[in-house]
């Protein structure tokens, strides 16, 4: 699984989640919103009931007041409507009522009229009194009785009453009776109203409070109930249309933060309203608390559904995150792996030549491990992560991929500062050498390859990382230069593979692969012990080929087995002609590939060829490269016997390039081994480094002749070199500071019997 399918996992399982949540939601404010409705309609109806309640009760009053008003009139038709008589009916029916005031108004506009404290006025004119008085006499003229509109005198809110008084069929006047709002007030007070949580106001139909319960929620002296915007703009529009169709409604505001339910119902007496104000919240009824139990269980239902589901999520987050840890990332170092890397780097390859890539090495890591010990190189590992890091730039990546490789894909093209910048990395790293031991450096060599340097061809990450590994291999057999760039140079050999490839097998046919020989010097008689032999391409024409040319090119077509096993033919041949001529041998060593080693029918193979030409094996000696020790050693270690049985010597060559340890080396049968050039190198290259490369090759020394193993130093370039190894016990030396490899011969005219 790559990191797009992951993270398009994630996502999948973020969606689902957030739909699932939604949806959890969803029905959660809808189950809220249905029991909403229901407690609503639960409230509302218990306001309504209730509020039906005092409407009957202030009509019950009204008609009460009636009724009085009616029996008077009838009294004073059949009376003579005298003073005395309308004062004795108004005494009498004052006991029952709160009537303040009384008078008649017969049809002609003046009559009696009598104030509660039995001042009788008479012939007082109609117009006299309040147009809200004067609009329901004259209605009582016309035979309709009517309560007026609310109207003041001295502050005192008051109503009047008006029945019409009958002379036979006719109304002859009209007798009224005024009272005050307060007589409203007290059937309003009733504190059991919605169980006491409830305030009832009458108001006129445009909104004006006539009558206001003591208790309020509202304290401030308000003119209209739309005052000072309690309620919302629509809730007012709603209950206007209401009170204009005469219609009940309910509606809400919001106080002080609190909300309040309304309702609003006519008592249809001159359009007056009840406006009904509740404290829903604090009606304990048995439903409100249900509903609002229910309703809290929803919510804690709900929360805990959410976090079940966020748990999980995250569990399948983490977990997920933790694969892709360890798909893309180093577990030691905690940088991206070779994987990672890739994918970062691929589209950055593959859209512009504007990038470099480069490849890190530690030499000699492997020491590092096995004489510092493994913590003390993983803890460099991290810190070269740490260095790299530190110095990579937005859009550049970098990545370890195995061992000491790491790689980085930087933004700069020019050589210049490419190199400025890996030089910093690498002296920043080198510094971490003085803390694991005073005395040692740590050396890097890198190779790289620049974008535009590579224009030409196909973008592609696979090649863009063979050339940098190429001149990373440059850089690591070079040790003068610790950076090396891939070039056009370097690019020729891509061009000379293509001629290796097509033209080997002819060469072979034409003897065109030469062997030369370099002798290995006995550092203790300073004469010359063996001779290795080395190939050499010489076309028919043109120039010498190198085997770093084409050996590794034939390692990888399989094409090396032939001529290794044509040079262990050549080897015996040569001694085979040493000995016919009646001189002394000198023992051969051969370099054998992976490949050839791992034949079948190799071992038959050799044997044939000691008996074709009659040489004892002991004077040839078989260099295996340290990279079969990466196989299995017990298999490689049954090989290396039978192949000791037929008398072949056993070296194991360019120990310390690669990866295989001391233990390793010590559980071979081998008979030598062969120091590659690089730790020389180290020596000459470093001052610093001296004591401690000391170190390690002593330490090895020391090891090969516990187990009986004979020392070749390769690279023995002056005399310090050979001073140097000598000083450590090593048995043998070879390199140019003796011979460079020569022809058959020269080597035989230079050194057969000399
Ligand atoms: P090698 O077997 O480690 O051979 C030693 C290489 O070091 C030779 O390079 C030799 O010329 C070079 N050398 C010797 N002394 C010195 C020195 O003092 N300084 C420096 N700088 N170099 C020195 P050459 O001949 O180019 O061979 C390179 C490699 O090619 C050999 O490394 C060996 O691995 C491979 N090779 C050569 N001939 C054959 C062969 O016939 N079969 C196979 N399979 N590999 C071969
Ligand atoms: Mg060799
Ligand atoms: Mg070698």
């Amino acid at each position: 699984m790559d990191e797009r399918s992951l993270r398009r996992r994630i996502r999948r399982i973020t969606v689902i989640v957030a739909l699932v949540s939604a949806g959890i939601l969803a029905a959660g404010a809808v189950a809220s919103y249905y029991l909403r409705n229901i407690l609503e309609t639960a409230l509302t109806e218990h306001m309504e009931s209730e509020a039906e309640q005092y409407k009957i009760n202030i009509q019950r009053q009204m008609d009460a007041d009636f009724q009085t008003l009616d029996t008077l009139a009838s009294f004073l038709q059949y009376s003579k409507m005298s003073t005395d008589a309308f004062v004795q009916g108004f005494l009498l029916s004052k006991e029952n009522n709160e009537f303040e005031h009384m008078g008649f108004f017969g049809k002609g506009n003046t009559d009696i009229n009598v104030t509660i404290d039995s001042d009788i006025m008479k012939d007082v004119s109609l117009d006299m009194m309040n147009d809200e008085v004067q609009e329901v006499v004259r209605q009582a003229w016309e035979g309709q009785s009517g309560v007026s509109r609310i109207y003041e005198v001295d502050g005192v809110d008051m109503f009047t009453y008006a029945v019409p008084v009958y002379r036979g069929e006719e109304p002859v006047g009209a007798l009224i009776a005024a009272v005050g709002t307060g007589a409203f007030e007290k059937v309003l007070q009733d504190h059991s109203i919605l169980e006491g949580e409830g305030y009832l106001h009458m108001i006129s139909d445009s909104g004006k409070l006539l009558v206001r319960a003591k208790d309020r929620v509202v304290r401030e002296e308000l003119e209209t109930i739309y005052d000072n915007g309690y309620f919302m703009p629509e809730e007012q529009e709603k209950i206007e249309e209401a009170m204009a169709a005469g219609e009940t409604c309910f509606s809400e505001f919001t106080y002080e933060g609190v909300t309040y339910q309304v309702f609003l119902d006519p008592i249809n007496v001159n359009g007056w309203y009840l406006f009904c104000v509740q404290t829903a919240q604090g009606v304990s009824s048995t439903i409100y608390h249900l509903m609002t139990n229910t309703r809290i269980m929803t919510m804690v239902v709900l929360f805990l559904i959410l976090v079940v589901i966020a748990y999980g999520y995250g569990l399948i987050y983490q977990g997920n995150k933790r694969l892709i840890r360890t798909i893309y990332y180093d577990p030691l170092t905690g940088a991206y792996n070779m994987v990672r890397f890739e994918y970062n780097v691929t589209p950055v390859i593959q859209s512009t030549y504007n990038y470099s890539l480069a490849a890190l090495n530690i030499r000699q890591f492997k020491f590092i491990n096995e004489i510092f010990g493994s913590r003390t190189a993983d803890m460099l590992l991290c810190y070269i992560k740490k260095v790299l890091a530190a110095n990579i730039r937005e859009g550049e990546y970098y990545c370890r991929s195995s061992e000491d490789m790491f790689y980085l894909l930087l933004r700069d093209t020019e050589r210049d500062k490419i190199r400025e910048r890996l030089e910093k990395m690498i002296r920043e790293i080198s510094r971490y050498g003085f803390d694991i031991r005073r005395d040692y450096q740590i050396m890097l060599y890198c190779g790289v390859v620049i974008g535009t340097d590579v224009r030409d061809e196909d973008p592609s990450v696979q090649k863009a990382l063979t050339h940098v590994r190429f001149a990373l291999d440059t850089a690591r057999s070079s040790l003068k230069k610790s950076i090396w760039f891939y070039d056009t140079s370097l690019h020729k050999s891509e061009i000379l593979e293509n001629y290796v490839e097509s033209h080997m097998n002819q060469a072979l046919e034409n003897q065109e692969f030469k062997m030369y020989l370099q002798p290995k010097i006995d550092l203790g008689t300073g004469r010359v012990g063996s001779a290795e032999a080395l190939v050499r391409w010489i076309p028919e024409e043109g120039d010498m080929i190198y085997p770093g040319q084409f050996i590794p090119i034939f390692e990888k077509n399989g094409f090396c087995s032939n001529l290794d096993l044509y040079m262990v033919e050549q080897v015996c041949r040569q001694i085979r002609a040493w000995i016919d001529e009646g001189t002394t041998p000198v023992p051969l060593s051969v370099n054998q590939s992976k490949l050839l080693f791992y034949e079948v029918d190799y071992i038959d193979k050799m044997k044939g060829l000691l008996e074709k030409y009659q040489v004892p094996g002991n004077l040839i000696t078989l260099e295996i490269l340290e990279g079969l020790a990466m196989g299995n050693i017990d298999e490689l270690n049954e090989k290396i016997l039978r192949l000791k049985e037929l008398g072949f010597r056993i070296s194991m060559d360019d120990f310390g390039s690669g990866y295989s340890s001391l233990n390793t080396m010590a559980s071979l049968k081998i008979d030598e081994v062969k120091f590659d050039r690089e730790f020389l190198l180290r020596l000459q290259e470093r001052g610093m480094d001296y004591d401690r490369q000391v170190v390690i090759m002593s330490e090895i020394v020391e090891l090969t002749k516990k187990l009986k193993i004979s020392t070749v130093v390769e690279g023995v370039e002056t005399q310090e070199n050979e001073d140097l190894i000598k000083k450590l016990g090593c048995g043998y030396g070879q390199g140019y500071y003796y011979s460079r490899p020569v022809s058959v011969e020269e080597f035989s005219e230079k050194y057969v019997d000399q």
